[in-house]
């Protein structure tokens, strides 16, 4: 179905999107400032993307009848959630065009399929994943070599913002962890000696063409996303250039259609290792909003259209900060405060973005802020601001 003879979905079309994050909210905000409807298909009823589409397909991910209902309305379909059940995609590819595809989201979902592509791509894309092995029994925890410790225990499938991770620096402590996650099939990769994280958003067209977006420079707390800053202040012309050649071969290699983020990390020694891939628009790439010519949710739009990709030139050095439930709550009481919204849009370029979530919680994404400048130092500077802000 990936046929680039399909003529393209040009708006009032409606565009459907399998799930109903936040990702699917600004997803269907950027279809419906390009004039398209837009339908998602979310089990539960009260969502952030539910909140604004034209039409709300509440079903499970797999529930046939809600598949149906979505294939017949929309000209496309794309998905917001990674762990998307890959038969569901290649279903309702059976009757609409579906970006990206089965294949990509199945590879994209399970780690050690995800490290497998990576291993056979790096031929192409000159980059490898961290050392690994497969921890599926006993037996296999016994063989761990001493090269792969300290190390961290993943689980293979649904792991996300650091959840079902495990650092590791015995055997002992791998047999501990894996009785934890259930002895579910985990990988084990060895600790590597981060010097920063990058990640590179990419999106491909059906015709093949590509185009990657300036590379961003990721900080985690706690294993969520912190800040994004681009451009990255440790981030070399040659690091980029040598990872954003990475991304490209690795989309071409996949076949793939839509938007697609690559996460490196870079090592001490300045070498460059892949480390995993998200079939979607990313958090790292939300400052794409406010700061490039095509944000990376109206670039999914275009690709799943089979419209001409947009420009990724960026025109504002940006800062993207995670807004977390814990700016609702006074220091670390439970006291319930209302953010000082007022203060954050007094700074200059500051972009709010929040995403409709009625409770807050500490570690739940509720938002994010761009804040944009003419330059970077000053970015950072009114970044450090909005922290002090929001406590
Ligand atoms: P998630 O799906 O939760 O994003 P990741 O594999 O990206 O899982 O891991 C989350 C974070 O943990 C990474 O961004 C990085 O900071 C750290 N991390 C993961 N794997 C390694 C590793 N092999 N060596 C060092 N740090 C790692
Ligand atoms: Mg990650």
């Amino acid at each position: 179905s990936t046929s680039p003879l399909l003529p393209a979905a040009n708006p009032p079309a409606w565009l459907g999107v399998m799930g109903g994050g936040q990702l699917g909210r600004m997803f269907a905000q950027a279809a419906q400032s390009m004039g398209y409807q837009v339908a998602v298909l979310e089990p539960s009823d009260a969502c952030p993307a539910g909140q604004v589409a034209q039409r709300l397909v509440n079903a499970g991910y797999d529930d046939a009848a809600g598949l149906d209902a979505l294939a017949a309305q929309c000209l496309a379909v794309t998905t917001e959630f990674e762990n998307v059940p890959a038969d569901s995609l290649s279903r309702l590819a059976k009757h609409v065009f579906v970006a990206p595809d089965a294949h990509g989201v199945s590879v994209a979902q399970d780690r050690i399929a995800e490290k497998r592509f990576f291993v056979d791509c790096a031929p192409k894309s000159g980059v490898l994943p961290a050392p690994h092995m497969v921890i599926a029994t006993q037996d296999d925890i016994d063989a761990i070599g001493d090269d792969l410790l300290p190390g961290i225990l993943k689980t293979v499938r649904m792991g996300y913002d650091g959840k079902g991770q495990f650092r590791v620096r015995t055997r002992d402590d791998v047999r501990a962890a894996f009785a934890e996650m259930g002895e579910v099939t985990c990988l084990l990769e060895k600790m590597l000696p981060l010097a920063y994280e990058v990640s590179v958003l990419t999106a491909r067209g059906v015709d093949g063409q590509s185009v990657v977006y300036p590379i961003a420079e990721n900080v985690h707390r706690d294993g969520v996303l912190f800040t994004t800053t681009v451009p990255g202040p440790n981030v070399s012309d040659d690091c980029a250039a040598r990872a954003q050649r990475a991304a490209q071969a690795m989309v071409a290699e996949l076949g793939y259609v839509g938007v697609l983020c690559i996460e490196f990390f870079v090592l001490e020694d300045g070498s460059l290792v892949v480390n995993e891939m998200a079939p979607r628009p990313h958090n790292s790439g939300h400052y794409t909003m406010d700061a490039c010519v095509t944000s990376q949710f109206a670039q999914q739009v275009r690709a799943m259209a089979r419209l001409p990709l947009g420009d990724v030139r960026q025109h504002s050095p940006a800062v993207m900060l995670n807004i977390l439930g814990d700016a609702w709550f006074a220091g670390d009481s439970d006291v319930a405060i209302e953010p000082a919204w007022d203060h954050i849009l007094a700074l200059p370029g500051a972009c709010l973005h929040l995403y409709g979530k009625d409770d807050p919680r500490r570690g739940r994404k509720m938002g994010h802020l761009t804040l944009v400048a003419s330059t970077l130092a000053q970015a950072q500077q009114r970044l450090r601001d909005a922290c002090l802000i929001l406590g």
